[in-house]
């Protein structure tokens, strides 16, 4: 696709198709009428998150949800019309703006309950809120024993009306579910203690991607999925259901440069070539969110076949080893996540040379990036740090 790109020579390309997919796949397992939460904060891990939202309504998600209020707003500037979840912290001070936006809120402290109420009394609307109990993680939410008083409290401001309740889960993605099953049964108590103060709860949820697909007595009203709307698993122990990663990260090769033994290439000479060797630079750095543990460790794909990082990521570029790989040359599309021929690099394996976890691969790509996004095989969009930009279209064959 990126043939059709006459932009910057690092993209990543977004498939629309399997964010839609991957939204319907979900859908279909979920039990007994819960509905979808797409997941898009923090960008959408990445994918670009006006796009990615609407995609995922399409495929049959009912809701958002991000982590605050000024992502909430732009989806609201882009046309987003469901249902806003914010998921985390929102300062007292924010209580305007997520009346004026029709955001939902997470609320799990009374100061914040007091300003929401205020400003939406202020503006004779009632906004509809979500209390987080927390059952055992120790970040947000009020405990268990004070859900009751609490959810009583939301619903005697007269600004505010009880929309949802909700937890969520520490270690859903271990194989060991254990503590989870835990945290499932501290949050069966607190609605079952809400049912007895004949409190009428129409949102109960929990779970996030790891639960909807191990656990699905968590169902129950709402699932909230992020990372398996992007195609990807929370682990390795987390059941297959034959999700298609979304994302693609792709440069060009820029320069291929012959060096020999003994030449250094980089920040700090660090690798030295061993033989004489052939050097592609990739113009694509840890500004674009290519992790600089890459460095003499990672790979990418260049003419489907694999070839080494070395040297120092940097900035704004890096270095790989394509003196096996003959026929490569300036202008060639280089692959640093996604699929080439039977060739792959995922966000797991980049996730492994890099410490960490695979959200945090796709969460990191800067919004420098342009991003594509291919709907039936075609870009149909592509946003730069200009905004919305033109692309041209493929010549139709024959
Ligand atoms: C980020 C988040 C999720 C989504 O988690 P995944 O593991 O990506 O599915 C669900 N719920 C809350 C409260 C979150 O913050």
């Amino acid at each position: 696709m990126g043939r059709h790109w006459t932009g910057r020579a690092a993209w990543a390309e977004i498939d629309l198709d399997h964010i839609r997919y991957n939204a319907s796949r979900l859908c279909r397992l979920l039990r007994g009428g819960a509905e979808l939460l797409a997941v898009v904060k923090g960008n959408a891990y990445g994918h670009g998150a006006d796009a990615t939202a609407q995609a995922a309504l399409e495929g049959g998600a009912a809701r958002v949800g991000v982590a605050c209020v000024e992502e909430g707003v732009a989806l609201r500037a882009a046309g987003v019309r469901a249902p806003i979840l914010v998921l985390g912290h929102i300062a007292h001070t924010e209580a305007a703006d997520v009346a004026i936006h029709r955001l939902t809120p997470m609320v799990a402290s009374r100061q914040l309950a007091l300003a929401l109420s205020a400003e939406a009394a202020r503006r004779g609307e009632r906004l509809p809120v979500h209390v987080k109990v927390d059952t055992g993680m120790a970040r947000y939410g009020v405990r268990p024993e004070e859900a009751v008083p609490f959810v009583r409290f939301v619903g005697s401001l007269p600004g505010l009306l009880l929309d949802g309740v909700y937890t969520h889960f520490a270690s859903a993605d271990l194989a060991d579910k254990a503590q989870t099953r835990r945290q499932w049964r501290a949050f069966l108590a607190v609605l079952e203690a809400l049912r007895r103060a004949e409190i009428a709860v129409d949102c109960r949820h929990c779970a996030n991607s790891a639960a909807t697909l191990d656990l699905p007595e968590t169902h129950l009203d709402l699932v909230r999925c992020g990372l398996a709307l992007y195609g990807l698993h929370p682990s390795a122990s987390v059941r297959r259901v034959g999700l298609r990663p979304a994302l693609e990260l792709k440069s060009r090769i820029a320069r291929v440069c012959s060096l020999g033994a003994g030449a250094a290439v980089g920040y700090g000479g660090d690798w030295v070539a061993p033989r004489p060797s052939r050097i592609g630079l990739v113009p694509i750095g840890y500004a674009d969110g290519v992790p600089r543990l890459l460095s003499n460790r990672g790979a990418v794909l260049v003419r489907g076949r694999r070839a080494p990082i070395v040297g120092r990521v940097a900035m704004n570029c890096l270095t790989v080893d394509v003196s096996e790989i003959e026929a490569a040359r300036v202008d060639d599309e280089v692959t640093l996540l996604g699929r080439q021929g039977d060739e792959e690099i995922s966000a797991d394996e980049v996730a492994g040379w890099a410490e960490t976890i695979n959200y945090e691969i796709l969460a990191g790509l800067a919004d420098r990036l342009p991003r594509l996004f291919l709907s039936g095989g075609v870009v149909v969009e592509a946003t730069t740090l200009r905004g919305s930009v033109p692309v041209a279209r493929p010549r139709l064959a024959g």
